[in-house]
């Protein structure tokens, strides 16, 4: 069996230590004689499962007590609209900072329960950078200030935090959940979907201050209520009960294996200075991003030439690096080095780039 080097966006690649646990408790869970596919959400079996994915999730992220966990389905995508239908609630305004697709999606759909303004967009060089925020044009009575941490179609990061005050900052983090130590006092709502750096797709996790539950806008669907999924444990309806599970592996060994968030970011930070020292250095590959706004997860370079680019995709798929071709709207190729990256897949990567550079110089 070969195992291919995965720079997917995601979905993307999981821990092997993770799959081989999953694959050996497959047929029985446990002692339970079943798969964790085929429980009862509400056995006492999977109680503990979902408690001790919760639990591991606060350990790891520190979560305060003042925040609840929610584990929710929909994708990254339903909280575009979760977010303003419960927060949307008092002025009836929001902030948003567009800096790339996803962002502008989750601002459209604030627009429609809502007066969502565009407070800055970096869309006029292709989203290649995080835009300079003044907060004295924030609007001052908004209900939130939602910003897209890392953009992982173009692979820009805020390394820095908007000052909003009093109002809520509420962070798509999708696809940096996990990579890092993060402040979450500083937020009133986090949000990511899974299947970036967590899990296969399937949950969403949603992190939220307690005060900002319970004012839903009349109109909210019952599955679209945050107060519904806190009141009943994120067990209103049928949870995604296998995908938790595997989160709470991953959770497992971010904690076990790796030894934490800050000893998770080292080693991110050493994956991602590999490739972009080499980008750097490099007369054919180029990075499309600024330096100051880099990602640590998601990389996206060019040649600067299309059909160089189609040759390297094909010639580093064949080679066993997949998923390398870029978003169509950037072109060229990203590398995506999310946490299940081991350091070798990046140092293997980077050394075929130089032998491709040399044959193709
Ligand atoms: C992938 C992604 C999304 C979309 O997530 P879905 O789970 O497919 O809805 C939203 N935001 C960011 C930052 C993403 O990376």
């Amino acid at each position: 069996m070969a195992r291919v080097y995965n720079f997917s966006a995601g979905p993307s690649m999981l821990p092997e230590a993770v799959l081989k646990k999953a694959a050996s408790e497959m047929l029985d869970y446990e002692g339970s004689g079943q798969s964790v596919m085929e429980m009862s959400h509400r056995s006492k079996v999977y109680d503990g499962i979902i408690k001790k994915a919760e639990a591991l999730l606060r350990e790891v992220m520190n979560i305060p007590d003042n925040y609840k966990v929610l584990f929710l389905q929909g994708g990254a995508s339903s909280q575009f609209a979760m977010v303003p239908l419960n927060l949307m609630t008092k002025s009836g305004k929001a902030d948003y900072v567009i800096t790339g697709q996803w962002a502008k999606k989750a601002y459209k759909e604030a627009a429609r329960y809502g007066e969502a303004k565009v407070i800055a967009s970096s869309e006029d060089k292709t989203f290649s950078y995080i835009p300079k925020l003044d907060p004295s044009t924030f609007t001052k009575d908004a209900d939130y200030f939602h910003i897209c941490m890392n953009n992982t179609i173009y692979g820009t990061v805020y390394h820095e935090l908007p000052d909003t005050g009093d109002v809520p900052l509420v962070a798509d983090i999708s696809s940096c959940i996990l990579s890092k130590p993060i402040d979450v006092s500083k937020f009133g709502v986090l949000y990511a979907g899974a299947q970036k750096n967590m899990a296969p797709a399937g949950v969403t996790i949603v992190i939220i201050r307690e005060d900002l539950i319970g004012h839903a806008q009349e109109i909210t669907p019952t599955m679209f209520n945050y107060q519904i999924h806190a009141d009943n444990g994120s067990m209103f309806n049928t949870p995604p009960c296998y995908t938790i599970y595997i989160m709470k592996l991953v959770l497992e060994w971010v904690k076990n294996e790796i030894g934490g968030l800050e000893k998770m970011q080292e080693i991110n930070e050493k994956k991602a200075k590999l490739l972009y020292d080499f980008l750097d250095s490099s007369k054919m590959f180029k990075g499309t991003v600024v330096k100051e706004d880099r990602s640590l997860m998601n990389v996206p370079f060019v040649t600067g030439d299309a059909e160089l680019d189609a040759k390297f995709v094909k010639e580093s798929t064949e080679a066993g690096f997949v998923n390398l071709k870029g978003h169509r709207s950037v072109g060229g190729m990203r590398a995506s080095i999310y946490n299940a990256m081991p350091y070798e897949g990046v140092e293997k990567l980077v050394a075929f780039m130089k032998k491709f550079e040399e044959e193709n110089a």
